[in-house]
C-alpha cells in the first residue's frame, strides 16, 4: 500500500508516527495555532483602530461645530474618516438610517452632506 507522506504545516518537515498526527510535534502544533490567533487579533486590532478614529472624528467635528452637526463628507474624509467602517445602523424615528461608530453616528442628508447624531438623541 502506498502511504502518502504527511508534511507538518508549521515547519514543512515530514511527519513521523501515528497516521492521525497533524504536526511533527507539540512545539509546531502550538506555534501553528498561536500564529492563527495572532493573525486574527491583528486584523481585529486594525479594524478597531479605524472604528475608533471614525468615532473620534465624528465627536470632535460635532463639538467643534458648536451644536451645528451638519457637515459634508469631504470634510470628514480629509480628517481621515473612512465611510466603509461602522459598528451598526439603525433608523431614527423619522425612518432615516443612522450609521454609527459606537455611540455617535451620522445621517446622510443628500449627496454629500451628513448630520452627526449621538445615540438616543433622535
Ligand atoms: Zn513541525
Amino acid at each position: 500500500m502506498l502511504v502518502k507522506e504527511r508534511i507538518c504545516p508549521e515547519c514543512k518537515e515530514p511527519i513521523i508516527g501515528r497516521s492521525d498526527k497533524k504536526f511533527c510535534g507539540d512545539v509546531c502544533r502550538t506555534a501553528y495555532h498561536n500564529n492563527i490567533a495572532n493573525q486574527r487579533d491583528s486584523s481585529m486590532r486594525a479594524i478597531n483602530k479605524v472604528l475608533q478614529k471614525n468615532r473620534l472624528i465624528l465627536l470632535e467635528t460635532e463639538v467643534n461645530r458648536n451644536g451645528n452637526a451638519q457637515t459634508d463628507i469631504y470634510f470628514l474624509q480629509e480628517l481621515g474618516f473612512d465611510f466603509s467602517y461602522y459598528t451598526h445602523c439603525r433608523p431614527d424615528r423619522a425612518g432615516q438610517v443612522i450609521v454609527y461608530c459606537y455611540e455617535v453616528g451620522y445621517i446622510r442628508n443628500g449627496e454629500d452632506q451628513v448630520q452627526i447624531v449621538r445615540k438616543d438623541s433622535r
